[in-house]
């Protein structure tokens, strides 16, 4: 499948060292565990998620009686899923009237992922409405026009330079005329300038809330898995200014670290909802832990 293959690289990256260590080692001892936690830690796993697997396996192991090496794989392929479990992860608006956020640092694929899901989401036959409240760049403007023609959506755009706050107005106000289903808006990423950039989003929710408080409301943090515990650190710091209901990480093909996946979900609690799997509308797919950690192991 497109998941398996567009995940190459980081499963070369985990799977390679573990099986030389299930292979390699003899008996189940301190050294094997030391060996697997530097190779977890190695793919991005981070320590954190890392020490958290070791030691369910630990106990896993012991519970089930384990002697051999080669026989905790399938124990640790648990021990991962397990670290993974955030709930359920619901996808509610596309069922419903709602505004989609998509909030994260320049570069890493929001607007890009804005157009992915708004095609998608076309293509279920929902009423689609995008809005360029990325007004930073004049670029992400240009190319979420692009994105809109391809995916024959409405868009609400302004002038490089206006308020994100004002585009919003807009685009709420079209798409209650127009009876939208779902308004999925692009915003500007400038974390090196935490405090405007908290408040933009501020003025944006209050926008939201007065303008359209029926809505059902989904803010995903768009992270860059090419960039390893850099996204973990960036989706943690956007989920303590805005109320993030998940996450969408992209770039995962070509990259060794989509071992990051594991450690977002398993540390912030977060859902990963979406993953970017490459350039086009296609590649933006659903996470599912499972699917993903039994295509890591395939
Ligand atoms: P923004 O600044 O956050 O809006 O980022 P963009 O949407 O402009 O994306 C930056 C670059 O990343 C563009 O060249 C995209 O084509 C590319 N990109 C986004 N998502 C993916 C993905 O899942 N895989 C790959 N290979 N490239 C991606």
């Amino acid at each position: 499948s497109k998941l398996v293959s567009g995940l190459t690289k980081t499963r070369d990256n985990i799977v390679s060292g573990i099986d030389s260590i299930f292979s390699g080692f003899s008996n189940i001892d301190d050294d094997f565990y030391e060996e697997l936690e530097e190779i977890l830690i190695m793919a991005d796993l981070g320590i954190n998620t890392t020490t958290a697997i070791i030691e369910d396996l630990r106990a896993k192991v012991k519970e089930n009686k384990i002697k051999e090496p080669k026989e905790c794989k399938e124990l640790l392929i648990s021990s991962i899923k397990d670290q993974m479990k955030v709930g359920e992860t619901a996808y509610e608006f596309e069922d419903k009237k709602s505004i989609v956020l998509l909030i994260g640092v320049n570069g890493v694929g929001k607007t890009t992922s804005v157009g992915k899901l708004a095609g998608q989401l076309k293509d279920m036959n929902k009423k689609v409405m995008v809005a360029a409240a990325d007004t930073f760049r004049a670029a992400a403007i240009e190319q979420l026009t692009e994105w809109a023609n391809r995916a024959r959506v409405d868009i609400i755009a302004q002038q490089e330079g206006s308020d994100p706050a004002a585009v919003i107005y807009d685009a709420v106000t079209a798409a209650k005329a127009r009876n939208v289903d779902v308004l999925i808006c692009d915003t500007a990423g400038r974390l090196h300038n935490k405090k405007n950039l908290m408040e933009e989003l501020k003025k944006i929710d209050r926008v939201i809330d007065r303008e359209y408080k029926d809505a059902y409301r989904e803010t995903l943090v768009v992270v860059d898995g090419t960039t390893g515990q850099n996204a973990l650190a960036q989706a943690k710091q956007f989920s303590e200014i805005a109320d993030v209901t998940g996450i969408i990480l992209t770039k995962l093909d070509g990259t060794a670290k989509g071992g990051i996946a594991i450690a977002i979900q398993s540390e912030l609690g977060i859902p990963v909802k979406y993953i970017g799997i490459g350039e086009s509308i296609d590649d933006l797919q659903k996470f599912d832990a499972d699917d993903f950690v039994n295509a890591l192991f395939k």
